[in-house]
């Protein structure tokens, strides 16, 4: 048999493969399998990090109001900031700003996209980053710094949630009104509420029984773990720990207690792929010699390479990048004529997951616990991971990986986890089980808007999201959102924030140039981008993927109800950014109604 007749078969007997996990993991609930947090859970979203708040409620006027106060809010302020919107009130359920990394600070958290690119407005607040992946205490801080140089602490309202924003159609402003008796008249309305913003529990028969300690990684419990973040772990000496999960947070969390613990349990559905991180202190030479505009350029470089664009240079050059050289080097390949006998896009899929299963077996001792650490499905299928010390990890003798072979934790005892028939008795369950994604913005964020005639947005969207470039909404003027839909999906959230931003801030300064006080999407315009979206847009999915292994990228397997209202813009961050661009570049704004 020849070696292109040998390759095709190892990929078809590993697509069967793929198959039979998937099966395991499909379960009827899909996301109903999850528990939202509120009445006897509503203690698992409390803030560890601040004292409730004791404030009189406040009346004023703003020309903008942010909901949101992290990247997504930062950015929108630091834009407006350069057309001279100034007057903004960022309101935030956090006590500080910094969104998801004022709530993530759980050991080890650190940003899994390089820092030169994530970590946003560098060149305007002259910032070097420490390490090339940094820690979520320096992504807190310059979210802080970001706050400060854009002079948002003063009107800011923290620990605060919005909790309705009416339309006055007289004055065209907002009335938004908050959870501490507040009422902000606003000029605008934005939107940066995030995706992955409400923690969510898995749905465990027995759950509530639990007589130990359990918290979300999102809200670590430093009172009960010990003192700092990164170092001092110290009350954990002496406990037996299960953590629930094995997706981003878990890779980081990990290894980062292991050490402190008495014995940690790791208890695993699906495997997640761990590859190369190479992490290490940012060479300030070099820093130093970056020309104006280097961080644009280098986002974009990113960006474009993730989503398959050839770019002279690869300037990150990290795990990212080489998934998808070896995409586009199979895309050359096949140009050429090399025939593999099978789809080469489908040869460089293969090919990365088994580097990323021959790198368990490198690092990890024991060959049962390799072989369970293994992930069976095709790259991207899940959030990829980088860590250069979670899988050695498993080589410590108080860490136990229990596996569930895709089924879950079976049960919670009064005293621990049943995993496989077998009950493991522990003090605390850290649950690093994720977010609630593709709920309803008023099931995640608990907001809803009253339009135009009263109309409410939970109304208007109640068949599935209608927006025009994701940003507009037809009887909702004035009022902008920023995120995930409707428009794309980009692996670097903060360059799809900012251009979004940067596209707000150019239409706002149209508006403030010619006067104008309202600002609608038509309704043609919007049902032009719905109908674009549903019948030529994106499902998320990478090529030569065969169908994913259940997770929140894909509805835990399942068809989403009005799924194809949830698609992204045809042709991936690139195009999207393009599209938006030229909208501003021809000066019109078609598709808005101003007056
Ligand atoms: P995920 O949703 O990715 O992972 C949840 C984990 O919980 C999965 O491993 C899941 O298993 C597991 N799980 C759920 N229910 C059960 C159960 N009943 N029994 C056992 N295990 C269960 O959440 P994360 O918080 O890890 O990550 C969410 C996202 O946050 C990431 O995708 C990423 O976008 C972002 N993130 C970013 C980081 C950064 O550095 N910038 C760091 C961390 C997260 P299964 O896979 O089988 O569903």
């Amino acid at each position: 048999m020849s070696s292109t007749e040998n390759l095709a078969e190892a990929i078809e007997a590993m697509r069967e493969k793929y198959r039979v996990e998937r099966e395991k993991r499909l379960r009827p609930d899909g996301s109903e399998q999850f528990v939202e947090i509120k009445g006897e859970f509503s203690r698992f979203g409390d803030d560890p990090f601040a004292q409730p708040l004791q404030r009189n409620s406040r009346t004023t006027s703003v020309e903008m109001v942010v909901v949101g106060g992290g990247f997504g809010g930062l950015l929108t302020a630091a834009r407006m900031n350069a057309v001279g919107i100034k007057d903004i009130c960022v309101i935030e359920e956090g006590a500080d700003f910094g969104g998801t990394w004022y709530w993530n600070r759980y050991p080890g958290a650190q940003c899994d996209i390089e820092s030169y690119v994530y970590m946003p407005l560098l060149e305007e607040l002259g910032y070097v980053p420490t390490e090339k992946y940094a820690h979520a205490d320096e992504l807190f801080s310059h979210s802080r710094a970001i706050a400060e140089h854009y002079n948002l602490y003063k009107k800011a309202l923290l620990q605060t949630r919005m909790v309705d924003a009416i339309w006055q159609e007289e004055t065209c402003t907002w009335m938004v009104l908050t959870d501490q008796g507040d009422e902000i008249k606003a000029r605008y309305l934005v939107l940066a509420t995030g995706n992955l913003t409400r923690p969510k529990l898995p749905g465990i028969p027995g759950i509530e029984q639990f007589q130990g300690h359990m918290f979300h990684t999102s809200r670590w419990d430093y009172a009960y773990t010990g003192s700092d973040g990164r170092q001092d772990l110290s009350d954990l000496g002496d406990k037996k720990v299960a953590i629930i999960g094995s997706g981003a947070t878990a890779v980081q969390v990990v290894p980062s207690i292991a050490e402190s613990v008495a014995h940690l349990y790791v208890c695993q559905r699906t495997p997640s792929t761990i590859d190369v991180r190479g992490n290490g202190p940012t060479d300030e030479a070099w820093f130093s010699t970056l020309e104006k505009g280097w961080q644009q350029a280098r986002i974009e470089n990113l960006t474009n390479i993730l989503n398959g664009m050839p770019q002279a240079e690869d300037l990150v050059a990290d795990g990212w990048t080489d998934l998808m050289h070896k995409m586009i080097d199979a895309h050359r390949q096949s140009k050429k004529g090399v025939d593999l006998g099978v789809d080469p896009r489908r040869v460089a899929q293969y090919r990365k997951m088994e580097e990323i299963r021959s790198r368990v077996d490198s690092l990890v001792d024991d060959p049962e616990t390799a072989e369970a650490l293994k992930p069976y499905y095709d790259m991207f299928c899940k959030r990829p991971c980088f860590h250069d010390e979670y899988l050695p990890t498993f080589n410590r003798d108080n860490v136990t990986l229990l596996d569930t072979d895709g089924k879950g934790v079976e049960s919670i005892t009064e005293t621990g986890v049943v995993v496989q028939g077998t009950e493991y008795e522990v003090d605390c369950i850290i649950f690093a089980t994720g977010f609630e994604v593709g709920v309803s913005m008023q099931r995640r964020v608990g907001i809803d808007l009253q339009g135009v005639g009263d109309l409410k947005l939970s109304d208007k969207w109640a068949e599935g999201p209608r927006t025009m470039h994701g940003m507009h909404v037809h009887g909702f003027p004035n009022a902008f959102v920023l995120g995930g839909v409707q428009s794309t999906i980009a692996f670097n959230v903060p360059h799809h924030l900012d251009e979004q931003a940067r596209t707000l801030a150019r239409l706002l300064e149209h508006a403030k140039n010619h006067k104008f006080s309202r600002i609608e999407a038509t309704q043609e315009a919007e049902q032009e981008w719905v109908d674009a979206i549903i019948n030529d847009g994106q499902k998320v999915s990478m090529p030569g993927q065969d169908p994913c292994t259940p997770g929140y990228y894909n509805n835990e397997g399942q068809s989403m109800k009005n799924g194809r209202y949830f698609r992204a813009y045809r042709g991936g961050p690139p195009r999207y950014f393009r599209k938006l661009k030229e909208w501003c570049d021809n000066g019109d704004f078609e598709g808005i109604s101003f007056s």
